[in-house]
């Protein structure tokens, strides 16, 4: 089998990838909805996958893997490699997670990170009012996580409580916290704990930006209220390098469990994180780390060293979610649950078939069998969602 062509277009705000070949077989993959800038990016790979068997993944990898890196460049690598491994789960006629070793479990945890309700501001009570709704949500959550502190909403409403100035932008709010500030976060933490009882687990992404002392301080301060995981305090979403150093002082601080890697692209870049023991949790996205064969070497890496996997996805669309559903069915026990992502626009519902008509039941999603991921585009449906120019990306 030979790779005849590598298509990109966006489909609402998700780059969608189509890999075909030579015997009539094609692949899908997907990236973050906030990537809607990267088509060109992935046809910078086309010339140099043409001609290659597909189903020789790894072989096909090498060629293309070097030239990717840390979100949001390792992206488009990402999206062709789960493509690849549609194509090869198809073409043997099995499902992706047979090719990545076999499922350990037929049931994959989720957790909330996706299905948001409008908040009337950013004081406890709202907090409180906004895990209530989650809570309640028909999928029936077992883990929610919120933004704090330097992630979502609550900087940006009143950024002198924590320091005075935003200097703007992703990734560029970064300081210590005043002790306001701090106390805010806690009260915000304390509010949400009490709707969710031990009944539904909390974990809060939290940076990046905080310094040190803050970070021991925060993960020591809520070490009665047993959170899931601290998110990316030190470095995380776009920071293009890890500083596992400072990760190790955190952790070794506190009972409080830690938590990175969505935005840490392939294998290599986490050995300082695992063989240091520097986080609890690791949390790579299959659709920036390099794929999901990149992503299942990590969790077993990490598995060896005694650290946990909670994958990341919150952008990566239905094409992702499938990619998510495969790849964890095949994790080591390590496994907490992955972040589900959901479709957006809800036209994306109706263009994907093969996922279950209710895809999330008490926290978890059935492992499906059809080969490959086991979704696929429906061509008639997607094409009044095309962009100009992009008429023939089914032909
Ligand atoms: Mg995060």
């Amino acid at each position: 089998m030979k790779i005849t062509d590598l298509k990109c277009t966006i489909l609402g705000s998700n780059p969608v990838i189509r890999i075909t070949t030579d015997e009539g077989i094609c692949g899908w993959g997907e990236a973050e909805s906030s990537k809607h800038y990267l088509k060109s990016h992935v046809l910078f790979y086309r010339d140099l996958i043409l001609g290659e068997d597909p189903t020789n993944v790894e072989r096909v990898m090498l060629r293309i893997r070097r030239m990717g890196s840390f979100k949001p460049w390792g992206s488009a690598v990402s999206a062709i490699e789960m493509a690849l491994w549609d194509i090869a789960g198809k073409a043997a006629g099995v499902p992706v997670y047979k090719l990545l070793g076999g499922k350990v479990r037929d049931k994959v945890r989720v957790y909330n990170g996706a299905v948001r309700f409008p908040m009337n501001g950013q004081a406890p009570e709202d907090y409180a009012e906004s895990m209530a709704r989650m809570k309640a949500c028909e999928e029936g959550f077992s883990i929610i996580k919120q933004g704090v502190g330097f992630h979502g909403p609550m900087i940006k409403e009143d950024p002198s409580r924590f320091f005075g100035e935003v200097q703007g932008g992703r990734g560029l709010t970064r300081g210590l916290l005043t002790e306001r500030g701090f106390h805010h976060v806690i009260d915000c933490v304390r509010a949400m704990k009490e709707v969710l009882g031990d009944e539904v687990g909390l974990a809060l992404d939290c940076g990046p930006g905080f310094m040190v002392p803050d970070a021991i301080r925060l993960a020591r301060a809520l070490e009665p209220l047993n959170v899931m995981w601290l998110e990316d305090m030190i470095t995380g979403d776009y920071t293009p390098y890890v500083l596992a150093d400072l990760y190790r002082d955190v952790t070794m601080s506190s009972s409080t469990p830690i938590h990175t890697g969505e935005q840490i692209y392939l294998r290599q870049n986490f050995v300082d994180l695992i063989e240091k023991q520097a986080v609890n949790i690791v949390g790579p996205d299959p659709a920036d780390v390099g794929g999901i064969a990149e992503l299942k070497w990590v969790a077993e890496y990490a598995d060896l060293h005694g650290i946990l996997m909670a994958p990341h996805g919150v952008f990566d669309g239905l094409i992702g979610l499938a990619a998510l559903v495969q790849v964890c069915a095949t994790l080591p026990q390590n496994f907490i649950a992955f972040e589900y992502p959901t479709g957006n626009p809800a036209w994306w519902y109706d263009i994907v078939e093969g996922l279950p008509d209710r895809i999330v039941e008490e926290s978890m999603i059935e492992v499906w069998d059809r080969p490959g991921l086991g979704v696929e585009i429906i061509a008639e449906e997607a094409k009044q969602y095309l962009p100009e120019g992009d008429e023939d990306f089914f032909d």
